[in-house]
């Protein structure tokens, strides 16, 4: 399936053999599904090193965002605030802004999660976010967020996954789009600290992997993967991780980010060549790059994360993975233009999880959902969730014995209002690590 060694960087030409390899060219082409590039030696050209790099903090960040967490929780992550609204506008495009909120609530009605067994992040503010993004670029969003983010605008918005937020005033645009994603990266901040408590956290929203400390793209405005790997480097809770990114899209985001840190952050990203962000720059933060073709199935998709996860981690052992888990893979997808089935999906994201925790050592995961917006990607995610509890890849035996107790207590008292209690009165936490036997 790979067809060896490639150095595909700048902008659409494949630098061995000359071709170009956007537009339809590729298209349908049944073999060469990946390549693949381990190539560690390339170095940033002196000319194309960011400015206005926000300042280095001497001590570690101090934040709200770390909320105490029940034993009787999951380490799953989830706040009513994810979820975007737009007046309405939102019925006009294909995106589906309430993905976050379904999936919780296909997990609530399974019976595996309610209100009070998840848990509910904090919003970041500007000071967490400055840990990594620049001011500049935080007061671009202020004054105009389709200025910051230019692929924020109608013209352009059914190539960008984006909904058509450029047509409401800026402030409706605040409430409506940033604090929801500010939230999220709150989620994600969270998930990072938990993930080395618990052994694994899920935050149900957050992978916004296009958006850099400096600059925002692909409905990406807050770079909360970076945010996450910066905060637990600074509690010092991690040495090294290893960033595993399975949407459909190239995470130029943290590519850019983590350009220079590539002793600290190993980026495995498996990618549809011929899309958006067509970033050759940021490409060259990628430890281990899988570039994949036009409508690529499950067989040599899942053979491909199979063998690059196990070969990253022979080069690398990470301290936590981030897994971006997009779901723009599945087959329909406009802008992820590959044909995974939606048995796939699960089965890719059994396998991380899987090969992470079987090893000598297992190794915590944070898990994000990222990119797809179909209207059936969110029942996919909550099935892939629900199949990673079966297969006892993640497990809350405290949680699942609070409802059931509850259950039995007042069955017909069950409430479906999310009254936002679950972080209300905190208790102490057993450590991941007695939990799951693992060793530390
Ligand atoms: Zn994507």
């Amino acid at each position: 399936m790979e067809s060896g060694e490639s150095q595909q960087d700048e902008g659409g030409v494949d630098v061995d053999t000359g071709k170009t390899y956007c537009g339809s060219e590729t298209l349908g082409k049944p073999t060469d599904a990946a390549n693949v590039s381990d190539d560690h030696s390339q170095q940033r050209p002196p000319d194309s090193r960011p400015t206005d790099q926000p300042t280095p903090q001497s001590q570690p960040h101090k934040t709200t965002l770390f909320v105490q967490v029940k034993e009787t929780q999951w380490p799953i992550i989830y706040s009513p605030d994810y979820n975007i609204g737009f007046l309405g506008l939102e019925k006009l495009h294909p995106f589906d802004s309430g993905k976050w909120g379904k999936v919780f609530n296909f997990l609530k009605a399974d019976g595996m999660v309610s209100d009070e067994t998840i848990v509910r992040p904090q919003e970041a503010t500007t000071e967490d976010l400055l840990v990594v993004h620049t001011k500049k670029y935080l007061d671009s969003l202020r004054e105009n967020i389709a200025v910051a983010i230019p692929e924020w605008s109608v013209t352009v918005a059914s190539i960008t996954e984006v909904p058509p937020v450029a047509l409401l005033p800026n402030p409706i645009v605040q409430r409506r789009v940033l604090k929801p994603l500010r939230t999220q990266t709150g989620g994600t901040i969270l998930a990072g600290k938990l993930a080395m408590e618990r052994g694994w956290a899920i935050n149900i929203g957050g992978g916004f992997h296009h958006c850099s400390s400096e600059r925002g793209g692909g409905f990406c405005a807050f770079a909360d993967i970076t945010l996450a790997i910066k905060f637990l480097l600074d509690l010092r809770m991690v040495e090294k991780v290893m960033i595993v990114d399975l949407d459909a899209h190239q995470g130029n985001g943290h590519e850019r980010d983590f350009m220079d840190m590539r002793e600290t952050v190993f980026i495995l990203d498996m990618f549809n060549r011929s899309i958006y962000p067509h970033d050759g720059y940021a490409k060259r933060g990628i430890s281990r790059k899988v570039e994949l073709d036009f409508n690529t199935e499950d067989g040599p998709f899942l053979r491909a994360v199979e063998r690059h996860l196990k070969q990253a981690l022979e080069e690398f052992r990470p301290d936590l993975i981030v897994y971006n888990a997009g779901t723009d893979i599945l087959e329909g997808d406009p802008l992820g233009a590959l044909s995974i089935t939606p048995e796939g999906i699960v089965q890719r994201d059994q396998m991380v999880f899987e090969i992470a925790k079987n090893r000598t050592k297992p190794i915590p995961i944070l898990m994000v959902t990222s990119g797809g917006y179909q209207k059936n990607n969110a029942r996919i995610i909550a099935d892939s969730i629900l199949n990673l509890k079966k297969q006892r890849l993640i497990q809350c035996q405290e949680a699942e014995e609070y409802l059931k107790n509850k259950a039995k207590q007042s069955p017909s008292q069950e409430s479906s209002v999310d009254t936002g209690a679950a972080n209300a009165n905190p208790t102490s936490r057993r450590s991941w690590s007695s939990i799951f036997g693992f060793k530390k």
